[in-house]
């Protein structure tokens, strides 16, 4: 752990706010981005795992995802919808699975996470808790505006009902997909989500995916041939779902 200057594991989720508010302080859930990363800041690590955020918990006809929740937990739960279980067991190998956690994802995930997306479709609402209470924020937006420093997310709740269908292509069948198109219709209507053509996955109008979306280019795809895939994915994961785009 390179990058620890020190270490502390408080016991609840008051006494974690509390550390955060010291200079340098940075939660840590399943280290698999925190602890990996080759950024030399030294970091005082306040570990979550004694903070009782693993459960997740059926209420009031949502689904709450614990943010310390590991993405073996989502792939095992029976109570996950399938299409959300299988994203997360796509999102990373299994030996990165049992420690990676929904919190950690929901900060760190990238623009290729399929998980993020799936967390999109399933119209996730964020907990947020700070030394001024606790907020609830759409994933869409917290992806907009990040975290603020000293404020811990303590669950991600989503619509369970319906499941998600994930359209993707990718370098070969085990590699991250280079764009997916993940749609759920639901009592609300169709939602689709797609990745690798902006900085993080994003919520797209089902009529016109591509609207707006000004992909970069890299080794895996330029962002013209990203748009045209993400034009087709999202036309195949919408008739999947009974939609037509
Ligand atoms: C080999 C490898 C492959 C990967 N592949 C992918 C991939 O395909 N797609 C992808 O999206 N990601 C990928 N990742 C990145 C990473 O595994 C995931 O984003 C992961 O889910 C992060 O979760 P974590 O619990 O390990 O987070 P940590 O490393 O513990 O934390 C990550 C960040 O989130 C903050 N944080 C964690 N929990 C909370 C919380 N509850 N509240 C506030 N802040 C919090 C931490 O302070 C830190 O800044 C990969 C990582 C590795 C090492």
């Amino acid at each position: 752990m390179p990058r620890a200057l020190t270490y502390q594991r408080p016991d609840s989720v008051d006494a974690a706010i509390t550390l955060l508010t010291g200079d340098g302080h940075r939660p840590l859930a399943g280290g698999t981005v925190l602890n990996a990363d080759d950024d030399p800041t030294l970091v005082s690590m306040v570990d979550l795992q004694s903070c009782g955020l693993e459960t997740i918990l059926a209420t009031d006809g949502r689904l709450r995802l614990g943010a310390m929740a590991t993405l073996a937990d989502l792939a095992e739960d029976e109570r996950v919808p399938t299409g959300l279980a299988e994203a997360a067991r796509a999102e990373l190998p299994s030996t990165l699975r049992s420690l990676a956690t929904v919190g950690g994802t929901v900060v760190a995930g990238g623009p290729d996470s399929v998980l993020l997306a799936a967390l999109l479709v399933h119209d996730s609402r964020v907990q947020v808790v700070g030394p001024d209470g606790v907020t609830t924020v759409m994933l869409p937006e917290l992806q907009d505006l990040g975290v603020p420093v000293g404020h811990l997310i303590t669950a991600v709740d989503i619509d369970p009902t319906g499941s998600c269908i994930r359209h993707a292509t990718a370098r070969t069948p085990a590699d991250v997909p280079i764009v997916s198109a993940t749609a759920r219709t639901s009592d609300d209507g169709v939602r689709l989500a797609l990745t690798g053509v902006a900085n993080h996955p994003v919520l797209v109008d089902p009529s016109d995916p591509t609207s707006g979306l000004t992909p970069s280019d890299d080794f895996r795809g330029s962002a013209s041939y990203r748009l045209r895939l993400a034009a087709v994915l999202a036309t195949r994961a919408l008739a999947a779902t009974g939609e037509v785009a």
